[in-house]
């Protein structure tokens, strides 16, 4: 059979990506990423495991009642109620799949399943056929597949296939493999099942030798028409094959791979942008396609050459990937609601009338300490609203005292239940003391497991977005809260983090 030319985008970033350690998303951050995907034109969208918790149950459910366009997927082992959790979360979905695994490797069948070869085969054609009896679209995963025997590779894929599964998918679980070594693995395959025309084959490759996206690529050379991969290429230990250098490399290089994606690569900046958020995970600044410095030319030569020539020393246009241009300032002071909004409509944010006040007033309000108003202050501003549903407490004042010779000081304000309280609190340090001024209101004690401060943009009026990740009562959240000064960024990140656990422990009750 001939093979088509468009390789299928299959994102995992609320599955898998959401298994890296600390990486936990609520629900409704997990909507918004979904969102997104579904506009960035991504073809698969892994949203969850539904047995592993009611709150990833829910979560799939969530995804699949609002995504219209992508296919909505739930993960499930060879476990009769994992599969009826599947079908039962992805049930309103428009289009749905069940993405099924076992493992198939010498050494977890061994050590981790205690099975014969040929009872494996029975449980995964088992599962196949009762998943196929409810729905069309499956997809089997032998794990660990990259360390299987072939021979029982193809004999495995070849049952499911006949079972009913219509892409068959090759992880690399352990991120062990070489791009040659994997590319082989995917030609054998291509070239050893007999039926395999009547399914799509699938790379899921880790990136813990750094080699993710590369054997993903080698894969897709030999014959893989689906690549599974994340935003920011977060996951399991050191994480997936990254979506944005996947696909930018299918385009860039259009001429050496002959092939395309559905994606719509002008979405991957923001988000980028979103899932860092989202998760507390800071993209480096050297990261390839969406890093900071990703499209920076600091030597005098090569600005010199990308001014007088782009394609001298940039290989792809940085408006490809929807980096925000810093041509001039975009906004100011005297900007109106109108050419505000208008803005908005061209980062692809439409907001309805009610946020958009809200976001329209906190935009004056920086205007006011900001000359220049970039695009990534728009992002953070609107992010920042997006967080106005768990409002418990908000910030009305705060004034900090510091200095090189007296005790930080710090006396804060706060609106709770419509009433205000105020109180006073010193500190090792000026963020210290806010926290504790903050905890002496709010009567909620959090142990800061990570602090970290970024400006969204240049110049020295730049906001400050502090990201911290907070364990309060046993429960790990992140906080976000942007300002142009940095002890108030760190109050609102503070109260932002608090009002997630407020409305989660609401929520429980
Ligand atoms: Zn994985």
């Amino acid at each position: 059979m001939m093979k088509s030319d468009k390789v299928l985008i299959f994102d995992t970033t609320l599955r898998d990506g959401e298994q890296a350690p600390g990486a936990t998303m609520s629900s409704e951050e997990k909507l918004q990423i979904a969102f997104s995907l579904e506009r960035l034109g991504v073809d698969i969208i892994e949203a969850g495991f539904p047995i592993s918790s009611k709150g990833d149950f829910d979560s799939v459910q969530n995804v699949a009642k609002h995504v219209k366009n992508s296919v909505v997927c739930g993960l499930a082992r060879c476990v009769i109620k994992d599969i009826d959790a599947v079908i039962d979360s992805v049930k309103l979905a428009k289009h749905k799949r069940i993405h099924i695994f076992l493992a198939t490797s010498k050494i977890h069948l061994q050590h981790k399943l205690n099975k014969s070869q040929d009872q494996i085969v029975a449980m995964a054609v088992e599962a196949v056929k009762y998943a196929r009896k409810r729905m069309d679209n499956i997809e089997f995963s032998p794990e660990d597949a990259s360390r299987t025997e072939k021979e029982f590779l193809y004999r495995i894929l070849e049952a499911v296939i006949k079972a009913g599964a219509s892409t068959v998918n090759i992880p690399d679980t352990v991120g062990y493999s070489t791009p040659q070594e994997y590319g082989a693995v995917i030609a054998g395959i291509c070239n050893n099942v007999p039926n395999i025309g009547k399914a799509v084959v699938s790379t899921h490759c880790h990136d813990d030798l750094g080699l993710g996206v590369a054997n993903s690529l080698a894969g897709v050379q030999n014959g893989a028409r689906q690549v599974e991969c994340t935003i920011n290429g977060i996951g399991e230990r050191a994480g997936n094959a990254s979506m944005e250098e996947v696909v930018m490399a299918i385009k860039t290089r259009s001429d050496f791979y002959r092939l395309s994606t559905n994606i719509n690569t002008k979405e991957f900046y923001r988000i980028s942008r979103m899932v860092s958020k989202a998760t507390g995970f800071i993209v480096p600044p050297n990261k390839a396609i969406v890093g900071a410095n990703a499209f920076r030319h600091e030597s005098g030569i090569h600005q010199d050459g990308v001014l007088k020539e782009r394609s001298t020393y940039e290989i792809m246009d940085p408006e490809e990937v929807g980096l925000p241009s810093h041509d001039g300032l975009v906004l100011g002071k005297h900007s109106g609601r109108h050419a505000f909004k208008e803005r908005l409509k061209n980062l692809g944010i439409d907001l309805p009338e009610l946020s958009l006040d809200k976001a329209f007033n906190s935009f004056k309000d920086l205007a006011d300490k900001k000359k220049e108003i970039y695009d990534e202050d728009l992002v953070a501003i609107v992010e920042d609203q997006g967080h106005l549903a768990y409002v418990a407490y908000s910030l009305v004042d705060l004034i900090s005292t510091s200095g090189t010779n007296i005790a930080p000081e710090v006396v804060i304000t706060m609106m709770h239940k419509g009433k205000k309280q105020t109180k006073k609190s010193t500190g090792d340090g000026p963020v210290d003391a806010c926290y504790k001024a903050i905890e002496s209101v709010t009567q909620l004690k959090g142990n800061l497991l990570d602090y970290g401060i970024k400006s969204v943009t240049q110049g020295k009026d730049a906001l400050g977005e502090v990201t911290l990740k907070v364990a309060i009562e046993g429960e790990t959240i992140i906080g976000r809260g942007a300002s142009t000064d940095i002890i108030e960024a760190s109050a609102k990140a503070y109260i932002n983090a608090i009002n997630k656990y407020v409305a989660q422990r609401n929520l429980k009750k």
